[in-house]
């Protein structure tokens, strides 16, 4: 193997090993006959319905790739409403007749699997009793190699669903979202005068994380059950300089940024770029984009190859969305366009955005459905831990607004004023004042961090998505409520239009409806800055639009009319199946603060009160001492005073906190129970312990401190 100049192995060759682990397309055509691979590829490239008669082929093929790549083992690998991924293995090894063995994996096996479904949540979707559950292979979504310790398992991408036929999962009701956004986007084209073959959604999904050493990890009880800190004194220097961001990598973190790079690229995950994030000790890798079913698989693999290979380098990788109070928090901006089966991307709104019918008609789509579904949106982004970032001063606020830029607001004014736009502004270049560097061209419009929903450039990004969750609900969101605007924006267009139009009444009748769109949507539209409180009032009291601060609030929208209306008439997702994701989603919400509750009453109870008692009686001793040297003991007794006056502080909340959840767990609503309740106790037991911190000597405080776990040993 090559080495660099510093004596380390050079990366691997991308060019050979991207995608080595995966059975792709490459690794089809070579081992399928070539009318099964037709058919396959029929599925993958048009969405034709899977053949089940080759089924049988593929199975073997795949076995043969797999095996030779050391599996002993196969796994229909699916997303349940856990948010997480699930895996039962499976072994290719039947006895045969003469007492031997041999691997072997049927079309039958390949296609359907049948985990007991009655450990996943079904919110409501089946009885325990009937536990049976299906998941159906996804031939869209590659399969793929995870190796560990002397063997691999075939992994393959599978939908989950109940015995019923009910998703269970979230990849059904994506395939489902795809479809809807396709079938409206190819009719839209139709009337538009530019047919295409097929129109997909298109995801590249940016994850933020933080690296902490393993050690510190292990002694916080508080990042081992709930993934968070749930006490902790800020440290003496945050993020205030400013100067992580960017920052050059640290060795061990470029160490193992390449590590998780090696094993994305065999798993064909095409990540392209990693920086340090803003806060001490985070850190971003975001992927090429890709077709959205596939890009919310590879998002997956993402988290799970983060953390497995951090344990390998000593550290731990936290994906929750606010590990540390005081420091930014994690997100994952879920960049998405639409793009046709030839490669266009139907977001471009190239050089001179007024005159590009097809790009204005698709992005005032996006903006009608964004200001329609505000609430469909942020419940799909409703999580105990994402709370904690939207409507911090530091993350998109929970108010979903559109920033559209300057060029393009420009071109949405001029057709709200007019009715239609006659020019773009162009930005020029940028001189930077020396003859030694080049002239810069200059982008249309500049960026808004604080925006939850972005234009940047050739796409929307859903800032808001929590950096640990699946994305694949917030693209269903998007591709159903996007599908809807197509629709009404394409009905209206249709009936406006004669037999034959010709060019010229065409582009009036585009014009036309989208005028209409636009004046009564773009209200939605926000440049300015998101924190602000007077965006916060503005926001509410003079546009009307939705301010759903937490979880709860945002959770019962999710079952209005309105929202079932929109994904039942897509076939998206039933009533019963979206009455089942709420349950669901309510219930992990009050799990979480529960799970929270007790970690800290246990930390509070177990480690720091003890500190502070022992800190308390070396107090007493040193007051006595002085005593006995018969010197003042009043600075002694000063300490003393204000550590017993925060023990009980602390004392008295862990009482109050105790009495929240009783009544949290008799409420109606415990969600929201939680949140009236729990959250303020919490928040009152925290701050005792955290004044404790302050006090306590180093040697006493049992837990690392943000010090030590933002700062060191990286
Ligand atoms: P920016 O400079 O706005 O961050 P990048 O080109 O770096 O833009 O892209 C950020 C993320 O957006 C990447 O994951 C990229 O793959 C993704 N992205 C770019 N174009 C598209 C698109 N058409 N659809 C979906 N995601 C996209
Ligand atoms: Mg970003």
């Amino acid at each position: 193997m090559p080495t660099l100049t510093n004596g380390h192995a050079m990366v691997q060759d991308v060019e050979k090993t991207f995608g080595q682990n995966t059975f792709g397309l490459s690794e089809m055509k070579s081992r399928l006959p070539k009318a099964v691979f037709k058919k396959l590829t029929a599925t993958i490239d048009k969405g034709e319905p899977f053949d089940e008669t080759v089924a049988d082929a593929v199975a073997l093929a795949m076995k043969e790739w797999a095996v030779e790549r050391g599996a002993t083992h196969y796994t229909h690998w699916f997303q349940p409403l856990t948010g997480r991924t699930a895996e039962k293995h499976d072994s290719f090894i039947t006895p045969n007749a003469g007492g031997g063995a041999v691997a072997e994996f049927s079309g039958k096996s390949l296609v359907q699997g049948e985990p007991d479904a009655s450990s996943f949540p079904g919110g409501g979707l089946r009885a325990t009793f009937e536990a049976r559950g299906y998941t159906a292979y996804d031939p869209t979504s590659p399969a793929f190699l995870v190796e560990h310790n002397g063997s691999a398992t075939l992994c393959i991408p599978t939908a989950f669903a109940s015995w019923t036929g009910e998703a269970l999962d979230h990849k059904i009701p994506l395939l489902r979202s795809m479809n809807a956004l396709d079938t409206q986007a190819s009719r839209a084209l139709e009337l538009l005068g530019e047919p295409v073959g097929r129109v997909y959604a298109t995801c590249g999904a940016e994850q933020e994380y933080f690296l902490v050493d393993e050690a510190f990890f292990e002694e916080r009880p508080d990042l081992l059950v709930a993934g968070r800190t749930l006490v902790g004194a800020a440290p003496p220097r945050g993020q205030e300089f400013d100067d992580h961001y960017f920052g050059s990598i640290p060795e061990r973190i470029m160490a193992y940024m390449n590590a998780v790079e090696a094993e994305l690229y065999s798993l064909g995950v095409p990540v392209a770029t990693r920086h340090n994030e803003v806060a001490p000790g985070q850190y971003e890798f975001a992927p090429i984009f890709e077709n959205a079913n596939v890009a919310a698989d590879h998002q997956q693999v993402m988290m799970m190859v983060l953390q497995r290979v951090a344990k390998r380098f000593g550290l731990a990788c936290l994906l929750h969305e606010k590990p540390f109070a005081g420091i930014n928090g994690s997100g994952k901006h879920v960049n998405w366009s639409m793009s046709t089966s030839t490669g266009e991307n139907l977001l471009d709104p190239g050089d001179t955005p007024h005159s590009n019918l097809r790009f204005l008609f698709f992005c005032t789509a996006v903006v009608q459905a964004v200001h329609t579904h505000q609430d469909l949106l942020r419940a799909s982004i409703a999580t105990a831990a994402n709370d904690h970032r939207l409507g911090a001063n530091e993350a998109p606020p929970a108010i979903l607004s559109i920033f559209l830029g300057d060029q393009l607001s420009d071109v949405f004014e001029q057709i709200t004023a007019t009715g239609t736009a006659t020019e773009s502004k162009q930005s020029g270049f940028l001189g930077l004042g020396s003859p030694v560097l080049p002239t810069l061209p200059r982008h249309a419009g500049d960026r808004n961090r604080t925006s939850p929903f972005a234009f940047t450039g050739n796409k929307f990004e859903f800032r808001a998505v929590g950096s640990s969750q699946s994305v694949s609900f917030p693209l269903t969101v998007l591709n159903t409520i996007v599908a809807e605007a197509i629709d009404d924006l394409a009905t209206k267009l249709d009936a406006k239009l004669g037999k034959r139009p010709s060019k010229k009444a065409l582009e009036a009748a585009v014009r036309e409806v989208i005028t209409d769109s636009i004046r009564e949507h773009t209200k939605v539209v926000f440049n300015g800055d998101g924190y602000s409180d007077a965006w916060h009032k503005e926001a509410v009291e003079e546009r009307g639009l939705l301010n759903l601060k937490t979880t709860p609030d945002a959770l019962a929208t999710l079952t209005d009319a309105k929202n079932v209306a929109v994904f039942e008439a897509y076939d998206v997702l039933t009533e019963a199946e979206l009455e089942s994701r709420k349950d669901i989603l309510s219930e992990q919400y009050a799990l979480t603060l529960n799970v929270e509750a007790a970690t800290t009453e246990s930390m509070a109870k177990t480690m720091v009160l003890p500190a502070a008692l022992r800190y308390l009686a070396e107090i007493g001793e040193g007051a006595e001492s002085a005593e006995d040297l018969g010197l003042d003991s009043s600075g002694a007794k000063a300490l003393a005073e204000g550590v017993v006056t925060q023990v009980n502080a602390l004392q008295k909340a862990l009482g109050a906190l105790a009495k929240a959840r009783a009544a949290a767990h008799k409420a109606t609503d415990e969600s929201m129970a939680m949140k009236d309740k729990v959250i303020p106790a919490l928040t009152k037991v925290r701050a005792a312990c955290d004044a404790l911190e302050k006090e306590v000597p180093a040697d006493l405080w049992p837990l690392p401190t943000y010090r030590d776990m933002l700062f060191t040993g990286k």
